[in-house]
């Protein structure tokens, strides 16, 4: 049986450095993935249009999860993966998990009225404000505000202000999570959720294959994507530390901070013998 690899990782802090958004550290093990014909599943809290600019610069052609698993786009290209999708443009076929931005906004500010806690959405935010919190260049943090299925937020308080939110949020049914710059508001999506189902329609279209899931992430919101695959690895955060909120099941740990554990993990993956 041939056996067939797909790598889920995450974007921010994970495949791109936490202040350059440079994957260049990570560059030897990414001409690996393609040499080998591995599959690169883009998995990110960015938006579609962000991970467009990425799937361009790493000249990916492969399906991505964008906002957190608040959709999969599936390229037309990739003809092989066939199945029911919600949606159908001339470039894509989308599969839809998550709840429409214009509900999140208007649950978000029940949410800080119930609580009365200090806590502003993207959406409230200025472009230069987007700029100064996440270092992005001016035309990506613009990409980065058209959100469609996820409501970015900051609190400015400290962690008990930041806690009665997240009860609030889950309480109103809605999710949370959180990543490097951000806490997310957001529907019934999660990156786990996401990834099983686009494992699936890999299974379903490629029988004769024996597919090996990989996942690499660095942050809370990479938690459900950890879990759902059969290696999930962990780099280090910026701080140098590993997210200790982070426990899952045969764990990989990166020695490396974001791209640099990156490299090492995947370079050990195609080198070790059985893995290809
Ligand atoms: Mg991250």
């Amino acid at each position: 049986m041939d056996v067939k690899i797909i790598i889920f990782t995450d974007l921010d802090g994970t495949l791109l450095d936490h202040h350059t958004y440079s994957h260049h550290d990570a560059d030897e093990a990414l001409s690996q993935v393609n040499k080998r014909k591995a599959s690169l599943v883009l998995c990110s809290s960015k938006t579609k249009e962000e991970i467009e600019v990425y799937r361009k610069r790493l000249s990916n052609r492969d399906p991505f999860i964008l906002e957190n698993g608040g959709a999969i786009y599936i390229p037309k290209e990739c003809k092989d993966l066939a199945g029911k999708f919600d949606h159908e443009d001339s470039d894509y076929f989308t599969i839809i998990i998550g709840t429409e931005y214009g509900k999140l906004v208007d649950a978000f500010d029940k949410i800080k009225r119930r609580t009365g806690v200090n806590a502003k959405g993207i959406n409230e935010f200025t472009l230069d404000e987007v700029v100064q919190l996440t270092s992005l260049q001016k035309e990506e943090a613009v990409l980065a505000m058209k959100r469609e299925y996820t409501l970015p937020f900051v609190v400015p308080g400290g962690a008990e202000e930041g806690e009665a939110i997240q009860k609030e949020i889950l309480l109103s049914g809605f999710n949370f999570t959180e990543g490097a710059n951000f806490k997310y508001l957001m529907g019934a999506n999660d990156k786990g959720k996401a990834v099983r189902i686009l494992v699936d329609i890999f299974k379903r279209n490629y029988p004769e294959e024996d597919i090996i899931t990989v996942g690499i992430g660095d942050s809370l919101n990479d938690l459900p994507m950890l879990e759902a695959v059969d290696r999930p690895f962990l780099v280090k955060k910026v701080s140098g530390d590993y997210d200790d909120r982070i426990r899952v099941k045969n764990l990989g740990y990166a020695d490396g901070i974001g791209p640099v554990g990156w490299n090492k993990v995947v370079l050990r993956l195609f080198n070790k013998k059985g893995f290809v």
